[in-house]
Protein backbone atom coordinates (compact mmCIF):
# COMPACT_ATOMS: atom_id res chain seq x y z
CA UNK A 1 0.00 0.00 0.00
CA UNK A 2 1.55 3.43 -0.88
CA UNK A 3 1.37 5.72 1.82
CA UNK A 4 1.43 9.80 1.05
CA UNK A 5 3.35 11.36 3.78
CA UNK A 6 3.26 15.40 4.45
CA UNK A 7 5.50 16.55 7.07
CA UNK A 8 7.89 19.32 7.17
CA UNK A 9 10.12 18.22 10.32
CA UNK A 10 12.35 15.77 9.43
CA UNK A 11 13.08 13.40 12.35
CA UNK A 12 9.75 12.79 12.33
CA UNK A 13 9.49 11.93 8.82
CA UNK A 14 12.23 9.85 8.72
CA UNK A 15 11.22 7.54 11.98
CA UNK A 16 7.53 7.18 10.29
CA UNK A 17 9.07 6.03 6.92
CA UNK A 18 11.54 3.37 8.59
CA UNK A 19 8.98 2.49 10.66
CA UNK A 20 6.06 2.03 7.94
CA UNK A 21 8.50 0.87 5.50
CA UNK A 22 9.06 -2.13 7.70
CA UNK A 23 5.93 -3.27 7.57
CA UNK A 24 5.51 -3.29 3.99
CA UNK A 25 3.90 0.08 3.04
CA UNK A 26 5.70 2.18 0.43
CA UNK A 27 6.38 5.72 1.68
CA UNK A 28 6.03 8.87 -0.52
CA UNK A 29 7.30 11.76 1.61
CA UNK A 30 6.71 15.80 0.60
CA UNK A 31 7.22 18.31 2.93
CA UNK A 32 5.05 21.01 1.89
CA UNK A 33 1.69 21.42 1.32
CA UNK A 34 2.70 22.42 -2.57
CA UNK A 35 4.12 19.35 -3.35
CA UNK A 36 1.57 17.52 -1.57
CA UNK A 37 -1.53 18.92 -3.81
CA UNK A 38 1.47 18.77 -6.94
CA UNK A 39 2.05 14.73 -6.03
CA UNK A 40 0.50 12.86 -8.63
CA UNK A 41 0.34 9.47 -6.66
CA UNK A 42 -1.29 6.93 -7.05
CA UNK A 43 -1.57 6.63 -3.30
CA UNK A 44 -3.81 4.69 -1.11
CA UNK A 45 -3.95 7.29 1.93
CA UNK A 46 -2.39 10.30 3.12
CA UNK A 47 -0.85 10.97 6.40
CA UNK A 48 -1.04 15.02 6.80
CA UNK A 49 0.97 17.18 9.08
CA UNK A 50 -1.19 20.23 10.15
CA UNK A 51 2.13 23.02 10.67
CA UNK A 52 3.41 23.10 6.98
CA UNK A 53 5.91 25.60 6.03
CA UNK A 54 4.12 27.32 3.14
CA UNK A 55 0.19 26.74 3.77
CA UNK A 56 -1.57 25.51 6.73
CA UNK A 57 -2.63 21.68 6.77
CA UNK A 58 -6.24 22.57 6.74
CA UNK A 59 -6.42 23.63 3.02
CA UNK A 60 -4.20 20.63 1.93
CA UNK A 61 -6.81 18.66 3.77
CA UNK A 62 -9.86 20.33 1.89
CA UNK A 63 -8.28 20.43 -1.39
CA UNK A 64 -7.42 16.69 -1.68
CA UNK A 65 -10.84 16.21 -0.63
CA UNK A 66 -11.96 18.21 -3.20
CA UNK A 67 -10.47 15.77 -5.38
CA UNK A 68 -11.93 12.70 -4.22
CA UNK A 69 -12.30 10.10 -1.56
CA UNK A 70 -8.33 9.12 -0.70
CA UNK A 71 -8.61 8.40 3.04
CA UNK A 72 -6.94 11.46 4.93
CA UNK A 73 -5.21 11.15 8.19
CA UNK A 74 -3.87 13.95 10.30
CA UNK A 75 -1.06 14.14 12.02
CA UNK A 76 -0.19 17.16 13.94
CA UNK A 77 1.34 18.72 17.45
CA UNK A 78 -1.85 20.98 17.46
CA UNK A 79 -3.44 19.30 20.48
CA UNK A 80 -6.09 22.04 20.35
CA UNK A 81 -9.87 20.67 20.02
CA UNK A 82 -11.13 23.05 16.99
CA UNK A 83 -8.49 21.58 14.48
CA UNK A 84 -9.39 17.88 15.40
CA UNK A 85 -13.01 19.07 14.99
CA UNK A 86 -12.36 21.30 11.93
CA UNK A 87 -9.99 18.58 10.24
CA UNK A 88 -12.77 16.01 10.50
CA UNK A 89 -15.28 18.21 9.63
CA UNK A 90 -13.60 19.29 6.27
CA UNK A 91 -13.28 15.31 5.40
CA UNK A 92 -10.19 13.92 7.20
CA UNK A 93 -10.82 10.38 8.38
CA UNK A 94 -8.77 10.46 11.39
CA UNK A 95 -6.49 12.59 13.77
CA UNK A 96 -3.27 10.86 15.77
CA UNK A 97 -1.56 13.54 17.93
CA UNK A 98 2.02 14.08 18.23
CA UNK A 99 3.93 12.58 19.64
CA UNK A 100 2.68 9.08 18.84
CA UNK A 101 4.29 5.70 17.78
CA UNK A 102 4.66 4.26 14.40
CA UNK A 103 2.22 0.96 15.56
CA UNK A 104 -0.45 3.71 16.39
CA UNK A 105 -0.37 5.12 12.71
CA UNK A 106 -0.56 1.68 11.05
CA UNK A 107 -3.53 0.82 13.66
CA UNK A 108 -5.16 3.99 12.31
CA UNK A 109 -4.17 3.48 8.75
CA UNK A 110 -5.75 0.01 9.17
CA UNK A 111 -8.95 1.04 10.38
CA UNK A 112 -9.50 3.39 8.05
CA UNK A 113 -8.94 1.51 4.96
CA UNK A 114 -11.08 -1.26 6.53
CA UNK A 115 -14.09 2.15 6.59
CA UNK A 116 -13.05 2.82 3.17
CA UNK A 117 -13.33 -0.93 1.62
CA UNK A 118 -16.92 -2.13 2.14
CA UNK A 119 -17.72 1.46 0.81
CA UNK A 120 -16.51 1.15 -2.12
CA UNK A 121 -17.54 -2.55 -2.71
CA UNK A 122 -21.08 -1.68 -1.90
CA UNK A 123 -21.34 0.68 -4.32
CA UNK A 124 -22.11 -1.98 -7.13
CA UNK A 125 -22.82 -5.54 -5.59
CA UNK A 126 -21.87 -7.87 -7.99
CA UNK A 127 -20.96 -5.74 -10.97
CA UNK A 128 -17.75 -4.53 -10.03
CA UNK A 129 -14.21 -5.93 -8.90
CA UNK A 130 -13.99 -7.94 -6.04
CA UNK A 131 -11.76 -6.82 -3.72
CA UNK A 132 -9.66 -9.10 -1.32
CA UNK A 133 -7.82 -7.96 1.82
CA UNK A 134 -6.20 -4.35 0.57
CA UNK A 135 -3.87 -5.83 -2.42
CA UNK A 136 -6.16 -7.63 -4.84
CA UNK A 137 -8.94 -6.95 -6.92
CA UNK A 138 -10.03 -9.09 -9.51
CA UNK A 139 -13.05 -8.44 -11.69
CA UNK A 140 -14.55 -11.58 -13.70
CA UNK A 141 -16.43 -9.27 -16.24
CA UNK A 142 -13.51 -7.87 -17.33
CA UNK A 143 -11.09 -10.28 -16.81
CA UNK A 144 -8.87 -8.45 -14.82
CA UNK A 145 -6.69 -8.47 -11.97
CA UNK A 146 -4.89 -5.92 -9.97
CA UNK A 147 -2.22 -7.04 -7.12
CA UNK A 148 -1.78 -3.65 -5.51
CA UNK A 149 -3.11 -1.13 -7.92
CA UNK A 150 -1.10 -2.95 -10.97
CA UNK A 151 -3.06 -5.34 -13.64
CA UNK A 152 -1.42 -8.89 -13.52
CA UNK A 153 -0.50 -10.28 -16.79
CA UNK A 154 -3.72 -13.58 -17.00
CA UNK A 155 -2.30 -16.38 -19.40
CA UNK A 156 -4.97 -17.07 -21.71
CA UNK A 157 -7.24 -20.43 -21.03
CA UNK A 158 -5.84 -22.73 -23.33
CA UNK A 159 -7.20 -26.33 -23.99
CA UNK A 160 -4.26 -27.39 -25.80
CA UNK A 161 -2.41 -27.57 -22.25
CA UNK A 162 -4.79 -30.49 -20.70
CA UNK A 163 -5.68 -32.84 -23.39
CA UNK A 164 -9.20 -34.64 -22.18
CA UNK A 165 -8.21 -38.19 -22.32
CA UNK A 166 -4.51 -38.80 -20.85
CA UNK A 167 -2.13 -39.95 -23.51
CA UNK A 168 -0.87 -43.59 -23.25
CA UNK A 169 2.77 -43.92 -23.39
CA UNK A 170 4.26 -44.64 -26.94
CA UNK A 171 5.84 -48.34 -26.56
CA1 LIG B 1 5.20 20.39 10.92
Amino acid sequence: MRVLLVEDDEPVAESLRRGLKRYGFEVEWVTTGEAALRHEGPYEVVLLDLGLPDTDGLDVCKALRGRGDVPIIVISARSDETDRVVGLEIGADDYVSKPFGVREVIARIRAVMRRVQPRTSAEAPGNGPDQYGTRLTVDRKAARVRLDGEEVALAPRSTTCWPSSPRSPGR
